[in-house]
């Protein structure tokens, strides 16, 4: 029987990985940097003197890869949120605030309950959200509805932003479809909004590496591949480095970032284009009585997340920002949250993470250039959030690329 060597451990290599090793194959695994997770990933931040994540990541109960990968490997610490779906925002420029309540079943009340929807919007505002749900293909948010009006401006631009990582006008139509379909169309139960706590790595990473590590897979730190040989529809040989590694039986699951598999595969399709995420974090606890999850408008920062030990800040498709200076993000940011919060303190300790290549821009250009897993090499399969995966650069979509590679992956095994 062949073997699998996954090069990547992000989310998409290590879900890659479990469904290989589940399935009965010896896996190897590689990742070039010193630790797993990839763009999902934790570390031990000096000048705030917390753990955190590279990134606040939100995920949604309805996400079913996120559970079964979470199942699987005994990742048994809930992820943390609020029983019913409500998001709070709050206005800096106007002063306004007001909270969206999702009803947990699919029959979507909330849109006939005045408290529950935007101040100011009548029932018909929301008629144009069904022409969100239809699949259509190639067109831009934009010129599928009017992007004007309180239900725009007020719930649909802020959350899209945050899916799609992109300018909701220039995003992805058919992206956002199915987001919204699995999520808003099943009603407030899916849409709960669902965080790691106390970390990413001790919520996905760190069960996943001691899961595959019990069943001698474990993943091997600092292995960069370098180059890729190919002869006619197989790779023939991979290039570590210090080592040359000859193929005959072992099927391969690339899971890299799209611009890392162009440069190893010179020619295969992948997103070019990359939109920013900036976080910055604080090291002070929520203000009592204080929403843990904010939208902001009229603000730099648009979501504030709290955690027992900090509020951190989350800033989607941050590219007139990336490029200012961190000491100034850091007071603009913490000026806002004072705001926000209605309370006034010194600057604590603080941490700005600019995430320049965050995801890949869903816009349907950049959406039709995702290749599908398979490709033209026999014994190779590509995983990634910026594969084929019919959503936006997600946990959810990374975690299923990985299924996705892996059970062809196994079908090219068994052969
Ligand atoms: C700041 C930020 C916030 C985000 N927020 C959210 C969110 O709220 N919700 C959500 O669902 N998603 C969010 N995302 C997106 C999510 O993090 C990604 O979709 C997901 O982590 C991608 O996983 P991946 O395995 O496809 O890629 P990656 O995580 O990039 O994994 C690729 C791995 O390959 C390794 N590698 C690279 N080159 C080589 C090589 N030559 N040899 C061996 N290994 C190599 C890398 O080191 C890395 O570990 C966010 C991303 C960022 C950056």
């Amino acid at each position: 029987m062949g073997r699998a060597i996954v090069v990547g451990a992000g989310l998409a290599g290590l879900s890659a990985a479990v469904r290989l090793v589940e399935a009965g194959f010896a896996v190897e695994i590689a990742e070039a940097a010193a630790q797993a997770g990839g763009r999902c990933r934790s570390y031990h931040d000096v000048q705030l003197g917390l753990t955190i994540d590279n990134g606040n990541h939100l995920v949604l109960a309805g996400n079913p890869a996120v559970a079964r990968f979470r199942r699987t490997v005994g990742a048994d610490t809930p992820l943390a949120g609020p029983d019913h779906a409500d998001f709070a925002f709050a206005d800096l420029a106007s002063g306004a605030r007001w909270t969206i309540g999702i009803n947990d079943g699919p029959l979507p009340w909330w849109v006939l309950t005045p408290s529950r929807r935007v101040p100011g919007s009548r029932l018909a505002d929301y008629l144009p959200l069904a022409k969100l749900l239809a699949k259509a293909p190639g067109a831009t948010l934009g010129q599928r509805i009017t992007a004007a009006g309180p239900v725009w401006e007020k719930l649909l631009e802020p959350v899209l932003l945050a899916v799609l990582n992109t300018p909701p006008t220039e995003g992805s139509a058919a992206l956002t479809a199915a987001v919204l379909r699995e999520t808003l169309l099943r009603g407030g139960k899916a849409t709960l909004p669902r965080i790691a706590e106390p970390t990413l790595a001790a919520a996905f990473i760190d069960p996943a590496a001691t899961w595959l590590a019990q069943r001698g897979a474990p993943i091997t730190l600092g292995k960069r591949l370098r180059a890729i040989e190919t002869k006619g529809d197989r790779l023939s040989a991979l290039d570590w480095g210090d080592t040359w590694q000859e193929l005959t039986d072992e099927t391969i699951v690339l899971a890299v970032p799209a611009w890392i598999a162009q440069g190893l595969l010179p020619g295969i399709s992948a997103p070019d284009v990359h939109n920013s995420i900036v976080n910055a974090h604080f090291a002070v606890a929520l203000p009592a009585g204080a929403p843990p999850m904010l939208a902001l408008l009229g603000a730099k920062a648009q979501w504030l997340f709290a955690f027992p030990d900090r509020i951190s800040v989350t800033v989607s498709a941050a590219e007139d920002i990336v490029g200012l200076d961190r000491e100034e993000l850091a007071r603009i940011f913490w000026d806002e949250i004072q705001r926000a919060y209605g309370f006034s303190a010194n600057l604590p300790a603080w941490q700005v993470v600019k995430e320049k290549r965050a995801t890949f821009a869903a816009t349907p250009d950049q959406d039709a250039k995702r290749p599908p897993a398979q490709t033209r090499w026999n014994n190779l399969l590509l995983a990634g959030d910026w594969t084929q995966t019919g959503l936006p650069a997600t946990i959810e979509g990374a975690l299923r690329s990985g299924e996705t590679a892996a059970g062809l992956a196994i079908a090219a095994l068994r052969r």
